[in-house]
């Protein structure tokens, strides 16, 4: 019989999102600061780790949910393994990745049991692509999309969308769910350690909802409860899009995460200042359960404690950011 795990503010979880490397082959503007230090192989979880925890939390805890991420998850050499290994857990499973190499590790992760796959792309411009991602890549990225839809996998496409960056290709990014049975998700840029960012680049939930409306009529379709996107769908095409408004409408009230990070420090937010130290104390020997609980139990109610994400706050949230850029948090 599972414990579920509950917050102060009675919120039960159910959904853990495992960053099983920090390494990333792109090195994308809004997520990886150009000076990033990377962990060393014998900081991060091995294999055995991640399944230990993992098992942990589903069959005491009942997570029903577990997305590995990373840094790219792809760039971890037994990735695959990692898949197959949670796939046994009965959870519903995702990845999220940048799909550089996806067409590589395609044939194995469908072979392990992955059904689901959020790819990550932010421009059809190859030019842009390298500007964002500081790498060349877009063909690659847009090819192995199409290849994964091909493949029957069900795909959501992250757009990260930045004012005065690419703000200009909603509409191209709603048009692949005209050509294709595709979710796409565009995300508001959000802030981490050392990504610059400022509340004037941010393309707001309001201002992406009223561009394409400007073009296309859309219906609102019935979010999950724990959902932290809110969908639509342009009428009779076959895929979907939602948007991601952390930033100016945050859904904190049902937030159901939470995170691992690829050396096992546990985060109850994608905004959390503290974390716990869950892998130093399992090579101890030491029973992580009651860490976790206090982990849970300490989650603030809003944003890991920082102030909204207003105008007037924005100098106190840059101060009250936590060390760690996106990259080593996991997404
Ligand atoms: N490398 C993989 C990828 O890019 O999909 C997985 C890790 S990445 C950190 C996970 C997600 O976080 C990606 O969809 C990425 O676009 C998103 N992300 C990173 N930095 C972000 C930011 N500052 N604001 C919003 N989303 C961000
Ligand atoms: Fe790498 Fe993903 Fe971050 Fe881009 S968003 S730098 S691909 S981890």
């Amino acid at each position: 019989m599972s414990q579920p795990l509950t917050d102060s503010h009675h919120r039960v979880h159910r959904s853990l999102r495992i960053s099983i490397v920090d390494k990333c082959d792109l090195r994308c503007t809004y997520c990886m600061p150009e000076d990033q230090h990377f962990l060393k192989r014998e900081e991060l979880m091995t294999r055995e780790e991640i399944a230990t925890i993992a098992k942990l939390f589903v069959e005491r805890y009942g997570i029903t949910k577990i997305r590995l991420t990373g840094g790219e998850p792809l760039v971890r050499p037994d990735a695959v393994d990692i898949v197959r290994d949670m796939a046994q857990l009965g959870v519903s499973l995702g990845l999220t990745t940048n799909a550089m190499t996806l067409d590589k590790h395609l044939d194995g992760l469908i072979a392990a049991g992955l059904k689901s796959i959020n790819i990550s792309l932010d421009t059809f411009d190859a030019q842009r692509f390298k500007t964002i991602t500081r790498r060349d890549g877009f063909d690659k990225v847009h090819a192995n999309i199409l290849l994964a839809l091909a493949r029957g996998l069900r795909v959501k496409v992250n757009m990260v969308v930045m004012r005065g960056v690419n703000d200009d290709e909603l509409l191209r990014f709603v048009e692949l769910t005209r050509d294709h049975d595709v979710h796409v998700r565009f995300i508001e840029f959000m802030p981490f350690a050392g990504n610059h960012w400022g509340r004037e680049r941010v393309y707001t939930f309001s201002e992406m909802l009223g561009h394409i409306g400007s073009v296309h009529s859309f219906e609102k379709l019935t979010d999950d409860p724990h959902s932290t996107a809110k969908a639509y769908r342009v009428a009779d095409w076959p895929g979907t899009f939602a948007v991601i408004s952390t930033v100016t409408e945050p859904f904190c009230g049902n937030c159901d995460r939470l995170r691992l990070t690829a050396e096992g420090k546990m985060r109850n937010c994608l905004f959390a200042r503290t974390e716990t130290d869950l892998l130093s104390a399992l090579r101890r020997g030491e029973d992580i359960a009651t860490l976790i609980e206090a982990n849970v139990l300490a989650k603030h109610a809003m944003l890991g404690g920082l102030p909204p994400f207003k105008p007037e706050s924005q100098e106190e949230v840059l101060h009250d950011l936590s060390e760690r850029p996106m990259v080593s948090i996991g997404g």
